[in-house]
Parts: C-alpha cells; sequence; structure tokens
C-alpha cells in the first residue's frame, strides 16, 4: 500500500480548507468553523488507532477533509425546522436530509476552481473513491438516521467479531467524531464545556425561531428544560451505546473515551441531583471523580494538540 497520495498538491488543499472555513457562519454559536475543526481532530485521534491500518492514505485524507466540510454552510437551524417551514433548501432537497445534502453539494461546488481543485491532479480511481468517501460520510450525518446506524452496527459486529465493512465503518466513523463532545471533560477547563455552551445556545435561538414562527415549542430548545437533563439523555442515549459499539471493532480502543463519557455522567448527575434536593451534598461522587482529575486533565492536553498533529498528518500524506 502507498505510503502517501500521488499528484497530491497541498497549496490547492490549504485552499481548499480555507474556501470552507470562510463558508461557515462565524454567527452560529455552535456549528461554525471551529466545530469542524474539533471533529477533523477527532476523525484524525481516531485514524490513529489500529483499525486504521487497512485504510489507505487517501481514504484516511478523505476522512478528514469529510470531517472539515460536513456542515459547511450551516444556517443554524436544523432539518424539522427547514421541513416544517417549507424553507427553499428543503424544497430543493424534497424533504430528504436537506441540510446535509446542502453541505455536500456546498463542499464540492467549493472544490471547483484551478487554484483550489486538488481533485483533477490525482488518478481518475481516486477522485472517484474521494467523492464516495464525502458523500457517503456526509450525509450519514443526519442525526435522525442515529438509531438505524446503530442497530446495523452492532448486528454487524457482533456477527463478525469485531470485524465489520469499511465502507459502513467510515459513516459510523465521522457520525461519531460529529457526536463526539461528551468524549471530552467538561469540568476543569474541558472542551465539553465550550461545546455544551455553545450548543445550548443555538438551541434557545432555534426555540425564539420556533415561536417567531407560530412553530409547536420543541422541547429540547426551550430555556426551561434543565442542561443536566438535556446532556445525560444526548450521552446515555445517543453517544455512549455508540462508542460501546465502536469499542467492539477490531483495533479501536474506546476506553479513555468511554472513561471520560462516564466521568461526564457522573458530574451531570451530581449537578441534577443539586438541582432536585439543593441540600444534599453527594460528597461520595464528588472524592470519586476527583481521584480521575490528572488523568482527565492529560487527555484535554492530548486533544488540545491534536489542531497541529493533523496538519502534520495532512502533509505526510504529500511527502510520504
Ligand atoms: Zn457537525
Amino acid at each position: 500500500m502507498s505510503e502517501s497520495i500521488p499528484k497530491l498538491d497541498m497549496r490547492k488543499v490549504h485552499n481548499y480548507v480555507r474556501a470552507l472555513e470562510s463558508h461557515y457562519p462565524s454567527t452560529n454559536p455552535f456549528h461554525n468553523a471551529i466545530h469542524a475543526a474539533d471533529v477533523g481532530q477527532s476523525m484524525y485521534s481516531f485514524l490513529r488507532q489500529d483499525f486504521a491500518s487497512s485504510f489507505t492514505p487517501l481514504e484516511k485524507f478523505a476522512l478528514v477533509l469529510a470531517a472539515f466540510a460536513h456542515d459547511v454552510g450551516h444556517n443554524g437551524k436544523n432539518n424539522d425546522f427547514l421541513i416544517k417551514t417549507q424553507d427553499p433548501m428543503a424544497t430543493r432537497f424534497e424533504d430528504q436530509s436537506p441540510l446535509e445534502n446542502y453541505h455536500l453539494c456546498l463542499a464540492r461546488k467549493l472544490l471547483e476552481g484551478s487554484e483550489v481543485n486538488f481533485l483533477c491532479d490525482l488518478e481518475p480511481h481516486d477522485q472517484e473513491r474521494f467523492q464516495a468517501i464525502l458523500e457517503k460520510t456526509i450525509l450519514g450525518t443526519d442525526n435522525a438516521l442515529h438509531f438505524s446506524k446503530l442497530k446495523r452496527f452492532k448486528a454487524m459486529v457482533e456477527e463478525h467479531d469485531g470485524v465489520v465493512d469499511k465502507d459502513f465503518l467510515m459513516e459510523v466513523l465521522l457520525h461519531a467524531a460529529d457526536i463526539s463532545n461528551p468524549c471530552k471533560l467538561y469540568e476543569h477547563g474541558g472542551p465539553y464545556k465550550v461545546w455544551c455552551d455553545s450548543v445550548m445556545a443555538e438551541f434557545y435561538a432555534l426555540g425564539d425561531l420556533e415561536r417567531k414562527h407560530g412553530l409547536p415549542p420543541t422541547e429540547l430548545f426551550q430555556r426551561s428544560k434543565p442542561v443536566d437533563e438535556v446532556q445525560i439523555g444526548f450521552t446515555s442515549f445517543f453517544v455512549r451505546p455508540l462508542y460501546e459499539a465502536l469499542g467492539q471493532v477490531k483495533g479501536f480502543d474506546a476506553t479513555g473515551m468511554l472513561a471520560n463519557i462516564d466521568c461526564n455522567l457522573a458530574y451531570w448527575q451530581r449537578v441534577k441531583t443539586a438541582r432536585e434536593s439543593p441540600r444534599v451534598e453527594s460528597s461520595q461522587t464528588v472524592t470519586e471523580c476527583g481521584k480521575r482529575t490528572k488523568r482527565r486533565r492529560r487527555n484535554a492536553m492530548v486533544f488540545s494538540m491534536l489542531g497541529k498533529e493533523t496538519v502534520d498528518f495532512l502533509q505526510t500524506l504529500v511527502e510520504g
């Protein structure tokens, strides 16, 4: 297997990444370029694990680029809102994953132009493979597909003893990277707190828009809904089961991520307990989590370093 991607022009790749960045609205509290960079870094951290040794350099490259591109042009709304308000974006894609289809179209459109289009320099089969990965993984980030995807993935992992279809695994990886916030740390300045605050701000803004359009209020978007309940629900029923399944894949070690998830869940449980019975002091849980502070700080450091490493990784694909 070749260790680099023949004919890849890194200058054009840089231009493309910059074009993507400039099409993420900075006015979105959550779905902005920093979220895209975070998902790209999470993807890169996955690809350093043993399971990825069967992936070609082009496949790894396509996955990191798909992560950078996966929410490009996001308008801060969700598919449900776009469909209910008959937004032109929903009409354009006949109510089928309108946001994800739009992100894919824009990601492809931004590839046009001689200073940006690194793809046209590649071999035809590499061009096709890149486009196929981009399409499958970006469309696969629609959260409405989560439970059917998880069911299929769990069945595949169990049936084939941790060996799964590579293309489907790629789709699951981008979805997992996209919802990886609770795998990072909340307390002690961890990045999950920043993501949590910004996603809640975007939810509340969407709740306000629902009211403005006279739509029935979505419970999740109401300021009256306690954040601890939102996060416990999302992490327990959505994120944790997916990472448990990923941990069953041969060569994928999810131990650290699951430990962070559990630590965050314990934190939210303490917040919930304090909110429901303000005078109850949950000293036992505090002590338990206190013991883990050192390791959690170390993990936070690793994540903060991934920015440079991701760039270095892209560079090695060119230099071999
Ligand atoms: Zn996203």
